[in-house]
């Protein structure tokens, strides 16, 4: 008869083989609670697998949050929409459901800065990728640099499809510094995704300022055009959050 410590460095190895970690983390445990319960060697089986599939779920959801290369883990939970009132809590819910990326549709957040942009963003990113998208942030102005730099290097269509494969880009900081050369490449990345993929937009610009960024009248007219056609808008209107909590602060101290 083959040894018990034979037997698990047997299991170790098949798993290591067949790429089973979560197999190979939880059998024991797995197994010492189906012998407690005398449970049957297929109740066994199923746990081991559902351990499995539990901690692909797991790898998968940590990568795809790392890939997104968010600045700040933000979250629903923490945002403060009292601070914001004309900013509608239900459709912020809403959209971190996700229906716009199946609709392939955009988001444009336009307000003064401290308003809470970024965060609501990055939470909506966080939402979807729990639901199963892929996301990644990007700042424009990073961005419009690296398309910029790709097309020097005369590597911008291979550039350009490695964007393909998310969902959801989001744009962060459009407008606070102009692009430059920048401008076209940057239009020509929203022109590719227009239909194929969603971006959400963070701006301090209302749209009528947006050609101080792109430099071009028409171009950023096309771009609106195309951003626009399926977007939901959200308005940030009010202080700047940060602004206002440091003079609350203030308030406290008695100065
Ligand atoms: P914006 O992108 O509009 O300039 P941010 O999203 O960067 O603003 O917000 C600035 C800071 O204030 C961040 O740390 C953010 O988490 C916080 N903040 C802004 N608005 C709120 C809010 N309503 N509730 C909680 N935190 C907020
Ligand atoms: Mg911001």
């Amino acid at each position: 008869m083959i040894s018990t410590d034979a037997a698990a460095a047997m299991v170790e190895l098949y798993c290591q083989q067949l790429k089973l970690p979560g197999v190979r983390s939880s059998y024991q445990a797995i197994a010492r609670d189906a012998t407690d319960k005398s449970q049957s060697y297929v109740v066994f089986l199923g746990a081991c697998l559902a351990q499995e599939i539990e901690s692909r779920r797991q790898r998968r959801l940590a990568n795809r949050l790392a890939a997104a290369r968010f600045p700040a883990p933000k979250t629903l939970e923490s945002f403060d929409f009292s601070a914001i009132p004309q900013l509608s809590k239900p459709k912020v819910l809403s959209l971190a459901e996700g229906a716009f990326i199946r609709g392939r549709e955009n988001v444009i957040c336009v307000g003064n800065p401290g308003t809470g942009k970024t965060h609501i963003s990055i939470a909506v990113g966080i939402s979807a990728i729990q639901a199963g998208y892929k996301v990644r942030f990007i700042s424009a102005v990073t961005l419009a640099q690296e398309l910029l730099q790709a097309q020097q290097e005369y590597r911008l269509p291979r550039y350009l499809k490695g964007w393909q494969s998310f969902d959801l880009v989001i744009l962060d900081e459009l407008g606070y510094l102009g692009l430059g050369p920048g401008g076209p490449l940057l239009f020509q990345f929203c022109a590719e995704r227009y239909e194929r993929g969603s971006i959400l937009i963070t701006t301090n610009l209302e749209f009528s300022r947006w050609i101080e960024v792109f430099g071009d009248p028409a171009l950023t007219s096309a771009l609106l055009d195309r951003l626009t056609h399926h977007a939901q808008i959200l308005l940030f209107q009010g202080e700047s959050y940060r602004f206002n909590q440091s003079k609350e602060r203030l308030k406290e101290a008695g100065t």
